[in-house]
């Protein structure tokens, strides 16, 4: 029999988020991001589903690319961070996908290709990860109008460094400088949101959003929880109880003895662990969930298994599923008392967790 940890992933829930993105984004069109597995939700499975919905992908690479065109989904897919040699270019002309390009080596690339795939070009307005300062952008576009790209050129991306802090204005002074950099080209489309500038009061108006970790069911805002926002939790990481024991006052639970009982406790052992990608900062006090009750954690989390007070779940027994994080546990909950976020918790869970699409 096989371990019972396994992650579910709702489909159903998946499409009401990227729903949700599309009311946010409006007028303006949603590609939905689905790079780093889909969130770690698998890029096939997610691919498939948003199919319907969804008119057009973005990942980071060309590997991630190619896994969507395996599922047998044939849409106009963006490679956000565009080529990575020399030989993507064919490859992506090949496959029909849309390629970032922010640094001047992806230009010589292009100019030294036969046949070019359509282009988004860059624009750094702050961040200072990727793309042509506006200052350069004039002579970028010339440069691919001299190779014979002008025409491929589909329009202008940028990328948001602060979306998900409300009192930050960081986002609209971005957004100045991404239009003024671009008015030269009305013609041409944009594209600037994240999920977490979907919610911010005054949304960016461009041609497309990019939303990512919001179609998962996770806050991409700052003190905020994904169903705060209106967001349905995608993946329901659960576990069994595999031992149930009461420990005596003074007794203690784990490596480092790290959590003593000071009363008679109720305690019990799930079957997950860092080895699974359930993250071993997420000590004493963060939440789970089983039958019903809300309980929490205690002590250290090992590689395979972690531990729980039931005082709150007095039915609890071993065999009984745990949920992790999902819909009655959100994972921006978990992640918080990690001292992280749930991109990272989402994305984390490694492959011996079974994915099962609902
Ligand atoms: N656009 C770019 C260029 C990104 O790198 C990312 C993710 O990191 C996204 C969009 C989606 O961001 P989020 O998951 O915060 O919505």
């Amino acid at each position: 029999m096989p371990r019972k940890t396994v992650a579910r992933i709702d489909t159903r829930a998946l499409r009401h988020n990227y729903r949700l993105a599309c009311r946010l984004a409006s007028p303006a069109r949603a590609m939905a991001v689905i790079k780093a597995d889909g969130y770690g939700h698998g890029i096939r499975e997610v691919a498939r589903a948003l199919a319907s919905d969804a008119p057009k992908f973005a990942v980071a690479c060309l590997e991630e690319a190619l896994a969507i065109r395996e599922a047998g989904v044939d849409h106009p897919v963006v490679l956000l961070q565009g080529m990575h040699s020399a030989g993507d270019v064919a490859t992506c002309v090949c496959e029909g996908f849309e390629v970032v390009v922010h640094s001047g080596y992806q230009l010589d690339w292009l100019d030294q290709a036969d046949e070019r795939p359509t282009v988004w070009v860059k624009v750094n307005t702050g961040m200072n990860r990727l793309g042509f300062a506006p200052s350069v952008l004039a002579d970028v576009m010339a440069r691919l109008d001299t190779i014979g790209a002008g025409e491929t050129v589909a329009g202008f991306v940028t990328h948001f460094a602060c979306a998900d802090d409300i009192s930050r204005d960081d986002t609209d002074q971005q957004t100045r400088v991404f239009s003024e950099a671009v008015v030269d080209w009305p013609k041409l489309e944009k594209s600037a949101s994240n999920s977490a500038a979907h919610f911010l009061p005054a949304q960016p108006s461009f041609d497309w959003t990019r939303p990512g970790i919001m179609l998962y069911g996770a806050s991409p805002t700052l003190g905020k929880t994904g169903p705060e926002l209106g967001l349905e939790a995608v993946m329901t990481l659960e576990a069994p109880l595999t031992a149930v024991r009461t420990l005596k006052p003074g007794e203690s639970v784990g490596y480092g003895y790290s959590w003593t009982a000071i009363q008679e406790t109720r305690m019990g052992i799930v079957a997950i662990g860092y080895g699974d990608g359930y993250p071993r900062h997420a000590g004493t006090d963060t939440p789970a969930w089983v039958g019903g009750n809300r309980i929490r954690l205690i002590g250290r989390v090992s590689m395979d298994m972690l531990a729980v007070d039931l005082t709150g779940a007095p039915e609890a027994c071993p065999g009984d599923l745990v949920e992790l994080w999902g819909r009655n546990v959100s994972v921006d909950e978990v992640a918080q008392h990690a001292g992280t976020i749930g991109y990272e918790l989402l994305t984390g869970i490694t492959a011996r967790v079974p994915r099962l699409y609902e």
